[in-house]
């Protein structure tokens, strides 16, 4: 699903700053600092295998943007990752901090593989060997990483052991999303689709909705798509559908999603679970899930799922961007065109960030969390910058997509220009 260069992601996602700038308080010059990353890098693994052969894997590290604290954004292990892919993530992440109004910059991450033909040794050499290489480009107060699409809190235990005993020192706040015994954050672990259900709860109130009443389609059923799924289906909302890599089962009167975690959690891929007559349902592949009947559509797995080819085909009414980027541009135009409601990545998906945040600043200070307080951290900010939000698109008329970058972009271009603008500089002495 990655962009080829023909349909770069990353100028994609540039195209979302001139949506924005109308109606944020930046400087064009800001802009145009936010259009080029200020590092970029890539480095070459050596993996020795258990075959005793040698493989070489390539991975990346971005850091689009440090103004307002250190570069913050995960990992990812896949098979698709580009350069390109990598900066357009770094630069959401730029973006999504500054919506929820955390003191980081934007990084990301990635390797070129797929962690699934690895076994557990061979990961964790990959893992160890990436930080081996990308150790002096990150640290507590300049670049933490933390878990994306298909990494997750033991790789993380690996990377932040690793980056320790290069420094030789215990350094839990380099790496976040970490497992709870070495210095992980209660309620990490589901924070994404915590976040985005705390936003749905704020839609839920402004609009009145009945949870019974309300069908939720979800593409991506792993970390981020399975908590939302968990949390809206114990509130009664009907998740009429759900999907993996394998493909997807759709059940009209809702699906059972607690039974469908655990026979994930033991191993089993979707396709193979449809076929199961207590928990299963018809078959669905990840294109009709898309165009489904359902209120809420939410992808939850990669970027550009919504093109100009099949944006047309959405008949949700509300699209919640679990997954970073899985509307372009021309789809989303699209969607605003047919009045469909797009809750944008920077905002839905944010509550993974911001617990990382929680963790850092728990890491920080030593001084460790309740889950129930983390929850409710999480709840008032992520409830708190929904509104701002929801109360600026209303303000001037505008769609949730442009008044989150105007908010974020707000954010950074105060920081930006307290630096000094053109007419500061050609302006005076001393
Ligand atoms: P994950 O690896 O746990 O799950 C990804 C899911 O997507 C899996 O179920 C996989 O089978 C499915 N998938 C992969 N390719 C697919 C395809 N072509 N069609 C349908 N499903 C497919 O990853 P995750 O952590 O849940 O991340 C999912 C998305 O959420 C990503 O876009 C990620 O960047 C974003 N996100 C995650 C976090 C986090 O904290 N985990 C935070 C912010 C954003």
């Amino acid at each position: 699903m990655s962009a080829t260069a023909a349909s770069s992601v990353f100028d994609d996602a540039l195209r979302n700053l001139d949506r924005a700038f109308d109606y944020a308080d930046i400087h064009a010059e800001a802009i145009e600092r936010l259009k080029h990353p200020k590092l970029a890098i890539e480095v070459s693994i050596p993996v020795r295998m258990d075959s005793g052969e040698l493989r070489l894997f390539t991975g990346y590290r971005v850091r689009h943007d440090d103004t307002r604290g250190p570069g913050k954004g995960g990992i990812r292990f896949h098979p698709g990752v580009t350069l390109d892919e990598v900066k357009a993530l770094a630069f959401w992440m730029t973006c999504k901090c500054a919506v929820m109004n955390l003191p980081y910059g934007g990084a990301k991450g990635g390797v070129i593989v797929n962690p699934k033909e690895l076994s557990h040794m061979e990961l964790e050499r990959l893992s160890r060997g990436f930080i081996q290489r990308i150790a002096d480009f990150i640290g507590p107060d300049t670049d933490v990483p933390a878990p994306d699409v298909y990494t997750n809190s033991m790789i993380m235990g690996w990377m932040t052991d690793e980056y320790s005993k290069i420094r030789r020192q215990f350094t839990p706040a380099v790496i976040t999303g970490k497992p709870i015994p070495l210095g992980g954050s209660e309620g990490r672990e589901d924070a994404t689709g915590r976040g985005a259900y705390y936003c749905l709860k704020e839609m839920e109130s402004e609009r009145d909705w009945t949870p019974g009443g309300i069908t939720v389609a979800i593409q991506g059923f792993g970390n981020a798509g399975q908590a939302v799924a968990r949390l809206l289906a114990a509130d009664g909302y009907r998740i009429v559908a759900v999907s993996d890599s394998s493909g997807g089962i759709y059940r009209a009167s809702g699906l059972n999603i607690p039974a469908l975690i655990h026979a994930k959690e033991a191993g089993s891929h979707l396709a193979a679970i449809a076929a199961d007559p207590t928990i299963g349902g018809d078959a669905i592949d990840n294109a009709s899930l898309l165009a489904l009947d359902a209120d809420i559509l939410i992808p939850a797995a990669l970027e550009n799922v919504l093109t100009a080819d099949n944006a047309a085909q959405v008949r949700a009414r509300h699209v919640v961007e679990v997954a970073n980027g899985p509307v372009t541009s021309d789809a989303d135009a699209i969607l605003r065109q047919r009045g469909i409601q797009v809750l944008p990545d920077i905002l839905a998906n944010a509550g993974g960030v911001t617990v990382s945040y929680f963790e850092w600043v728990q890491n920080k200070s030593g001084w460790y969390w309740s889950r129930d307080q983390v929850h409710q951290r999480l709840q008032e900010r992520m409830a708190a910058e929904y509104r701002s939000i929801s109360t600026l698109a209303a303000r001037h008329d505008i769609d949730l997509r442009t008044a989150a970058y105007a908010q974020a972009l707000g954010r950074i271009g105060r920081a930006l220009t307290a630096q000094g603008t053109r007419e500061y500089f050609i302006g005076g002495k001393g």
